[in-house]
């Protein structure tokens, strides 16, 4: 059979979507998850099994017909069975897209591919990880198999601490010290929870030596907090649910160790390179490959032994563009060493006046300023210019700050075109299941306040 994790998040339509997509015929979950899966239960066509991870509860039970719990589950299984043999092209997991437009699609990961992955995973210059380790995910199953951790730390013999729902930095902080972490994996937010924590709690996570942020820019000011106050490494990662995840990780050259602090420090913020096995380029409009000078920007392309050639149950060969590459929809620069960087997902970067602007480094600015928990940049409708960036900004708990100061604060940091015309503080900002910024929402909201204003 094949595992496909899911994310209990998603709407009960798309819930339906993914399940019946997907042919499912068992399914496993937790308590917590009882009322949505009762919920949907009469629209799946293809489940046979429900079972639930707990002990047999008569109460449950009365309300589920049909339910199964675990250890009856287990009673049903044959003692002696042999494992099979199994073909290293056969499928072994499904995860889907998070899916911000349409539906969520589905990404099929082989034996093959999931074993390449996770031997790729652990070396030196990517996870660095040994038996010797003590690993935390703090990243759901559904999102791209936890990272596709569980596999390697497996495959090295560490020990895997999982986090369950207890996600709020204290329970992180407090985990890390009782099982001795020495390595966790997460998105940013999850590590802005964390930072204050540690702050409330006065723990210095003095086990934790290394910290892999993914799914988002990490904002530098994220990067220099965790090293700078705590000694915590920080390693920079990129990765798509289409590419197993690992696409790029940030591993400094030995050529580095002579650089002073600040200009290290400039790199790592970088995505970082391509471990062997899969391969990056970037490509303008027409397709036609840029120079790696780290300035140039274009579509990123990746290819290699885990990225994806089609998506679950579409037509064949109609995924990946000419000579097996995968356009990731994000736009990047690749410098001379190989090293990566971000500037945006195509949809969301800014194009005011003829010129690109990055929301990346726009938000990475703004974080970096002390009275800033989160921001998001958006481009709104300009009359002159097209489009215009707008900052959504969130503040720590009573703090003070007014639009011109944190405007001001871009002095010196970016061209002042590229400064954004308007500050809107807001209470949060809106978020999917794996921590990305809803920015159609944050556009359809926002992307007019700047219609009929004066030109600039
Ligand atoms: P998902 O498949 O949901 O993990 O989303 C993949 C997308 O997340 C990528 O195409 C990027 O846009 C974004 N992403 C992942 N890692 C990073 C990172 N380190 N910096 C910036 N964006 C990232």
């Amino acid at each position: 059979m094949v595992c496909h994790t899911i994310n209990p998040r998603l709407f009960p339509e798309q819930l339906v979507y993914v399940i019946n997509n997907a042919q499912d015929k068992a399914i496993f979950f937790d308590k917590t998850f009882l009322s949505i899966v009762s919920n949907i239960r009469d629209r799946l066509e293809t489940v046979e099994e429900f079972v639930l991870m707990s002990e047999p509860d008569e109460e449950i039970a009365a309300q589920f017909p049909g339910l199964l719990f675990y250890e009856e589950f287990l009673q049903r299984g044959t003692p002696n069975a042999n494992w099979p043999e199994i073909a290293e092209n056969q499928a072994s997991s499904l995860c889907y897209t998070s899916g911000t437009t349409g539906n969520p699609k589905g990404v099929l990961y082989s034996h093959r591919s999931t074993v390449l992955h996770a031997l790729v995973a652990a070396q030196p210059d990517a996870l660095n990880l040994s038996a010797r380790d003590v690993v935390m995910p703090v990243v759901p199953m559904f999102h791209v198999n936890a990272w596709g951790v569980p596999y390697i730390t497996a495959m090295v013999g560490a020990k895997l601490v999982l986090p369950g729902p207890g996600l709020d930095g204290q329970s992180l902080v407090k985990l890390i010290d009782s099982e001795s972490v020495t390595i966790a994996l997460g998105v940013p937010t999850i590590w802005q929870g964390l930072l204050s924590a540690l702050d409330e709690l006065g723990s210095s996570a003095k086990t934790l030596k290394r910290t892999v942020i993914g799914g988002s820019a990490c904002p530098p000011s994220m990067m220099s907090e965790f090293r700078g106050k705590y000694g915590v490494d920080v390693v920079h990662a990129w990765g798509m649910t289409e590419t197993s995840p690992i696409g790029t990780v940030n591993a400094l050259l030995a050529k580095h160790d002579t650089l002073l602090e600040g200009e290290r420090n400039k790199i790592r913020e970088s995505q970082g390179r391509p471990p062997y096995g899969v391969q990056l380029k970037i490509v303008g409009e027409d397709g036609h490959q840029l120079p790696e000078d780290g300035v140039a920007q274009g579509n990123l392309r990746i290819r290699g032994h885990w990225v994806v050639a089609d998506y679950f149950g579409f037509e064949p060969n109609q995924t990946l563009e000419e000579d097996g590459w995968f356009e990731t929809g994000d736009v990047a620069s690749i410098n001379d060493d190989g090293f990566m960087t971000i500037r945006d997902r195509s949809k969301d970067i800014i194009k005011s006046g003829g010129e690109w602007i990055s929301t990346v480094e726009l938000e990475g600015i703004a974080m970096g300023h002390s009275a800033i928990n989160e921001a998001a940049v958006v481009a709104a409708s300009h009359d002159k210019w097209d489009e215009r960036p707008i900052l959504l900004a969130v503040k720590i708990p009573d703090a003070n700050i007014t639009e011109e100061e944190l405007l001001a604060h871009y002095q010196g940091k970016v061209a002042k075109w590229q400064t954004p015309d308007r500050v809107i503080f807001v209470e949060a900002l809106p978020r999917n299941a794996t921590g990305k910024v809803l920015k159609n929402k944050l556009r359809s909201e926002y992307g007019e306040v700047l219609v009929n204003r004066p030109a600039s």
